[in-house]
């Protein structure tokens, strides 16, 4: 089924022509052949040659007439060959591609090179630009993002221990990592490193720095990758043991590490949230086409059953609700009103709904819900994971009761018109 996207009339005319160009590659060129360009990837060791060869060539053709449609890059600003779209407009943009799962790597944007190169925008030097970005860019290069430690609750940043100290011009970095995302393929990473102690005068925000460690550094080992929901993965768990890099690998000043990691998760968590209100679109098609074609007990079509309704109506309100919070607090951010318990309230709640508008589906499929034939399985993983990662539910939780306590603490109550 085509995703049906319409302008939206209280949308400008180009995020409106922005969508539906999207939307036009989405259904002609991406879903129709979602099985040659990811199926064989399920059981990639028996894949022949020709069938990756064929995925290949078929990637660089939609690749192409992506570049064409000028499409290409929408989180990058144009002198570094991107779109150079608005917050909004690639909020917007995001619900469309997403419809289909790996969509977003068509159009120039492959977690976790995207934030890194929003990162390496926003704090690399023209040199780092050069040296990293563009290849990043040009999709000669691959990277990492290197935070989370074993040892350590990722939920709480402050509490990391990889350590970087000066030696002259160079940084040493010791420290033991693990959920690198991207980590075989990267030949870099953005390490999350200590350079003050826990216990010097200042902000604990204030005590981190991000630094580049080439892949082929001495000392950098990765152990594994960490296999996850039941299969190998990419995930990479990483020892840097006296690991030396050049002074001017570091990224902005000394101490903005903290910062850069909050620049890259705030407007990150819109993007994800639009990402998952585009996958929930696509399961709750899905689950209606089913409804309409399935046939149970004495031939009825499995639409005229009441727990079947009530499926539609739940999901169709979960999707609502989380687009219409995950836009809400969009605009807050554009008007520049603190939307802090806006992103943690969304951070939350979307993926929830995602989590529960796909197992809706699954359950609607039967059996071939969670089968490898329908993109609904890996979703269902997807949206699971999406509860833990960029900060676990009850982080945000907590947050969300921090601010409003406050606020009534301090005499005031909440408006919730604003
Ligand atoms: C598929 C995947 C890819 C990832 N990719 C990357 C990556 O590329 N780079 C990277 O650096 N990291 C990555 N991560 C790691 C991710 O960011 C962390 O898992 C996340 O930040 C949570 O940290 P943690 O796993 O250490 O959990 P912990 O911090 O140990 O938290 C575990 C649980 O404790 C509970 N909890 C925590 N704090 C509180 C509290 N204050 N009050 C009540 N309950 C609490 C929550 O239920 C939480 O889920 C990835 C993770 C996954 C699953």
């Amino acid at each position: 089924m085509a995703m049906n996207v319409k302008p939206v009339p209280t949308l400008d005319d180009e995020v409106n022509e922005i969508r539906l160009a999207t939307a036009e590659i989405v259904n002609a060129d991406i879903l129709p052949n979602e099985d040659r360009l990811w199926g064989w990837l399920a059981d990639s060791a028996n894949a022949t040659n020709e069938v990756k060869e064929e995925a290949k060539e078929l990637r660089t053709q939609i690749q192409g007439k992506v570049k064409k449609a000028k499409l290409w890059a929408p989180h990058l600003p144009p002198e570094f060959g991107g779109m150079g779209l608005s917050f909004m407009q690639h909020a917007y943009m995001n619900e469309v591609l997403a419809y289909s799962a790996g969509a977003s790597s068509l159009f120039g944007v492959v977690a976790p090179n995207s934030g890194n190169q929003k990162i390496l925008v926003k704090y690399g030097t023209p040199d780092q630009h050069e040296k990293w970005l563009k290849p990043l860019t040009d999709a000669t290069m691959q990277s990492g993002f290197s935070m989370t430690e074993p040892h350590n609750a990722g939920s709480d940043p402050r509490s990391l221990t990889t350590r970087a100290e000066l030696d002259g011009d160079e940084w040493v970095i010791n420290g033991h990592k693990w959920f690198t995302s991207n980590g075989y393929a990267a030949d870099f990473y953005i390490v999350m490193c200590r350079t003050a102690d826990p216990d010097a005068p200042g902000s604990d925000n204030d005590k981190m720095t991000q630094i580049i460690v080439p892949r082929k550094t001495p000392g950098l080992n990765i152990v594994r990758g960490v296999p996850v929901w039941g299969r190998s993965s990419s995930h990479c768990e990483i020892i840097y043991d006296n690991v030396r890099v050049p002074k001017e690998n570091q990224l902005g000043r000394t101490g903005t590490g903290h910062q850069a990691a909050q620049d890259r998760l705030g407007a990150g968590r819109v993007y994800h949230c639009m990402n998952s209100v585009g996958s929930m679109w696509r399961a709750f098609d899905l689950m209606i086409d089913r409804l309409m074609t399935r046939e149970v007990h004495g031939g009825e079509k499995l639409e005229s059953k009441q727990f079947m309704q009530g499926f539609i109506a739940d999901s169709y309100m979960d999707i609502q609700s989380a687009r219409l919070m995950t836009i809400h607090c969009a605009e807050k951010m554009e008007s520049g009103a603190d939307p802090r318990t806006d992103i943690s309230s969304i951070k939350v709640f979307v993926p929830q709904a995602y989590h529960r508008v796909v197992d809706r589906a699954i359950q609607v499929y039967g059996a071939a819900g969670v089968s490898g034939d329908l993109p609904l399985a890996s979703m269902y993983q997807g949206a699971r994971t999406l509860r833990i990662a960029d900060g676990p539910d009850e982080v945000h939780k907590i947050l969300i009761a921090k601010n409003v306590l406050r606020r009534y603490h301090a005499g005031e109550s909440w408006d919730f018109g604003n």
